[in-house]
């Protein structure tokens, strides 16, 4: 096809003025579950844009709010001095924060994207180890084929080995990923077997001694790099040698929080507690950027309190609980409430799999894993491209209506959770067509 993007413009973003110039996908609007092109075609969001419109676009709730807030105050610094609807929205957010009661993650941070959630995350694991007089514990694990952003510390810890190629990087190993068990299982929600994967971090810290290790980051079920669901009892153990050995557990939920596994948090569907979880995307249903970590107050306590007695860490961005962001944020926790839209995904999670593992036995499908409202649904590369087929797919796909994810030769679908259930049918009914055509 004459002027059709390259792969390479695909996948990477470029500048804004460059990308797709031949063959523009541009968005000019969007309300509720679908886009609008500048051609004036509806397009059915299978992504929550990018895993964060969680309660559908365009919502007069949050845009108004925003308006509001910006007219009332635009901008304070979060630092030496405050703004109220900061701390309501902390407040807000330690509400509904996973964790027993003695050991609630409600001691929030605020940032302005998951990658500087990840960033904050990991020092403050790092300063949080030296605060108990643990100073030499500043090695992180991250797992393969973990995605944490692209800030410097989200590289090091990422799995992607693509992503920090040409950069240096902060110490940090990387667990075997849990794929391997479950891939053409064709799953439902969590694969029976492979929890012992977990014992990989076993082996990381007979390699460099529990003593440099300071914390370990996964993600629940690892989004952007395919959907990959953890094995039953994975996450157990992991919490259990990191407690053992004194290793801070980090659960990046920039994707799972806010609903997407049909609870507030992956914490409180896998029933698993870290010391810290990362957060953004649903955070303000992607309205505007931010992103809040949330720690114990545990973790918390000792960084305000050194061993010599001064606050163990020095961090904050301009925008760490931006005024607007905090009024998009509080916006958007009340239209879950209101909506109820973090248990939805539960309520949906049976007719999904269903429609969605229909798929099975269309060609080149080699796999399909859901949990919650996310599916990732493999297929074979085509003529040893990898991601070559997927792509075509999400060509297709596009231009018949319906936006989909492809990473490598992964399709990946997570729809805002107001979807309907004659809404997860169309998707399922474009998705099956495309595929036939790319057989
Ligand atoms: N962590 C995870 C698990 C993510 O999925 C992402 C983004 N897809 C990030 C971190 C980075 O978030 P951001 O792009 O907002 O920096």
């Amino acid at each position: 096809k004459p002027n059709a993007p390259s792969l390479d413009s695909y996948w990477m973003p470029f500048t804004a003025n460059r990308q797709f110039k031949a063959a523009p996908r541009m968005m000019a609007s969007a309300s509720g579950m679908h886009y609008t092109t500048t051609e004036g075609r509806r397009v059915l969001d299978g992504t929550a844009g990018l895993w964060c419109v969680n309660a559908g676009h365009g919502r007069r709730q949050i845009a108004s709010a925003v308006e509001r807030q910006l007219l009332d105050l635009d901008f304070a610094p979060s630092f030496q001095m405050g703004h109220p609807i900061a701390f309501e929205f902390a407040e807000r957010l330690a509400e509904i924060a996973p964790g027993g009661a003695d050991a609630r993650l409600d001691r929030i941070f605020f940032t302005g994207s998951g990658s500087e959630s990840v960033d904050t995350a990991l020092k403050i694991a790092i300063a949080y180890q030296r605060s108990i007089g643990q100073g030499t514990r500043s090695r992180l694990i991250g797992r393969e084929r973990g995605y944490h952003g692209v800030g410097f510390g989200g590289i090091s810890v990422g799995g992607l080995v693509n992503n920090r190629r040409v950069f240096p990087q902060i110490p940090a190993d990387h667990l075997r990923h849990t794929h391997d068990l479950s891939r053409n299982a064709y799953v439902k929600g969590q694969p029976e077997h492979g929890a012992e994967l977990a014992d990989d971090l076993e082996r990381m810290v007979a390699l460099h001694g529990a003593e440099t290790i300071a914390a370990c980051i996964v993600e629940p079920v690892a989004g952007s790099t395919g959907v990959l669901v953890p094995p039953k009892g994975y996450l157990e153990r992991l919490r259990a040698i990191c407690s053992k050995h004194g290793i801070l557990l980090i659960f990046d939920e920039v994707i799972t929080g806010f609903g997407r596994l049909g609870s507030s948090f992956a914490t409180d569907h896998f029933g698993v507690t870290p010391d810290i979880i990362t957060t953004a995307k649903g955070l303000t249903n992607g309205a505007i950027p931010m992103g809040a970590v949330f720690c114990s107050r545990m973790v918390h306590d000792a960084l305000m309190h050194g061993p010599d007695g001064q606050i163990e860490l020095f961090h904050g961005y301009t925008y760490s609980g931006h005024p607007a962001a905090c009024a998009a944020g509080i916006a958007t926790l009340d239209i879950y409430r209101d909506e109820g839209l973090l248990t939805r995904a539960a309520a949906l999670e049976a007719d999904w799999a269903d429609a969605i593992h229909a798929l099975k036995g269309l060609p080149n499908v080699i796999d399909i894993r859901t949990i919650g409202l996310i599916a990732g649904i493999e297929l074979a590369s085509r003529d040893g491209a990898i991601g070559k087929r997927a792509y075509d797919v999400f060509v297709d796909c596009f231009e018949k209506g319906l936006l989909i994810r492809v990473t490598g030769d992964i399709i990946a679908l997570s729809p805002p959770l107001i979807i309907e259930p004659a809404q997860i049918g169309e998707i399922v009914s474009m998705l099956g067509d495309a595929l036939q055509r790319a057989a």
